[in-house]
């Protein structure tokens, strides 16, 4: 099922998600909603927060882009090939980032037109559960390593218009300002079924 993606302005886009102890079968069919979701957007990565979960639960797939933005992981330090290990849910994820940054272009489903290049470390260590509960641990760079912390930002309340430099969010301001107002006047209409 393809679930409405909240946008910027929606409260639950802040919050930060709670640990998902046990992979019940509610959370395996929001799995399978978000990468349903996801991929109708064309999307490359999607957080639970921007479904209206707050939970540590994040779906990733970058084999669409990979012909123009590459992607590296390894594991123990051999080369693997990250189209393989698509598509990727990460549970309980958590980073240790490398010393080295890199810039690159960034979008986010929660604001529609709005693209930026953000500043992030090019690789990143990884460890998370995967569906099943097993422990997986990788280290990423290219555009896997940029969504991956996209995605876990989001997992945590941060977002990737907190990551822009002053001058670049300066130049969005106006278009935040509307979606958030839009956001939030959608939000006190009462309901209809
Ligand atoms: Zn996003």
């Amino acid at each position: 099922m393809i679930l409405p993606v909240v946008k910027y302005g929606h409260p639950v886009l802040r919050q930060k998600g709670a640990r998902v102890e046990t992979i019940t079968p509610e959370i395996k069919n929001l799995i399978a909603d978000m990468f349903e979701t996801m991929h109708a957007a064309n999307g490359v990565g999607l957080a639970a927060q921007q479904v209206g979960h707050a939970l540590q639960l994040t779906v990733l797939d970058v084999r669409e882009a990979s012909k123009e933005r590459p992607s590296t992981l390894e594991i123990d330090g051999n080369p693997e090939d990250a189209g393989a290990f698509m598509p990727l849910v990460l549970i309980n994820p958590e980073l240790k980032p490398g010393a080295d940054f890199a810039a690159g272009p960034e979008g986010c489903l929660s604001f529609p037109e709005i693209y930026a290049d953000i500043s992030r470390p090019a690789n990143v260590d990884v460890v998370a559960l995967n569906p099943k509960g097993e422990r997986i641990q990788f280290r990423c760079g290219g555009l896997l390593a940029r969504a991956i912390q996209h995605e876990t930002d989001h997992l945590n309340g941060i977002l990737f218009i907190d990551r822009m430099d002053r001058k670049t969010k300066e130049e969005f301001q106006l278009e935040l300002e509307a979606l958030q107002a839009d956001t939030k006047a959608a939000l006190k209409k009462p309901k209809t079924k």
